[in-house]
């Protein structure tokens, strides 16, 4: 898995100061009744502290960073994932806050919520098989966003076949002129 860091999710959990969990920040910051902090669990907004630690040691590194509340609190209420960030380098983290099954799919989504883009290693490797992880509706919006993007990959691929074809036909029009001059 290329897009992906190996990480010590203990080490993370042991230090707070270095490791700031900004999914789980969002989260407290979203329920108005106290009761997170408290109890683990808010029913009335129907969250669980426990959607928000960090469980499997892979970190997923993010390019932009300081995102919206909204879009956090999207991640780590829609997504089996977390945002962390490394105060001592500055860099931006997604990682999975559960296991057991493939979560490419909780990634890819987090990365289109993020950052709009799947990184293009992830992209090939995102699970195809609908309603895995995901409800249907953030299937069909994943999906359209892998399609649009595998799109855009191919035409990118297509231009840069038409610059090698152009070489080539460039350089068998000099040596043609070459061995013209000769004759
Ligand atoms: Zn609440």
């Amino acid at each position: 898995m290329g897009y992906s860091i190996y990480q010590d999710m203990q080490e993370v959990n042991e230090n707070p100061d270095k490791w700031v969990n900004h999914g789980r920040e969002a989260l407290r910051e979203s329920c108005k009744h106290k009761q997170l902090e408290e109890e683990n669990y808010c029913d009335k907004c129907d969250i669980s502290e426990d959607s928000a630690i960090p469980m499997m040691n892979y970190l997923y590194p993010l390019e932009l960073k300081d995102f919206e509340d909204s879009k956090l609190l999207k991640v780590v209420k829609e997504t089996n994932c977390t945002i962390l960030e490394n105060t001592e380098t500055g860099e931006w983290f997604l990682c999975l806050c559960g296991g057991g099954m493939d979560l490419s799919q909780d990634i890819a989504l987090s990365y289109q919520i993020l950052e709009t883009w799947i990184p293009q290693d992830l992209l090939r490797e995102v699970c195809k098989q609908p309603l895995l992880s995901l409800g249907s509706k953030n299937y069909k919006k994943l999906a359209r966003g892998i399609m649009k993007q595998l799109k855009m990959e191919a035409n990118r691929n297509k231009e840069k076949a038409k610059d090698w074809k152009e070489s080539l036909a460039n350089l068998r029009a000099d040596e043609k002129a070459k061995k013209e001059q000769k004759e």
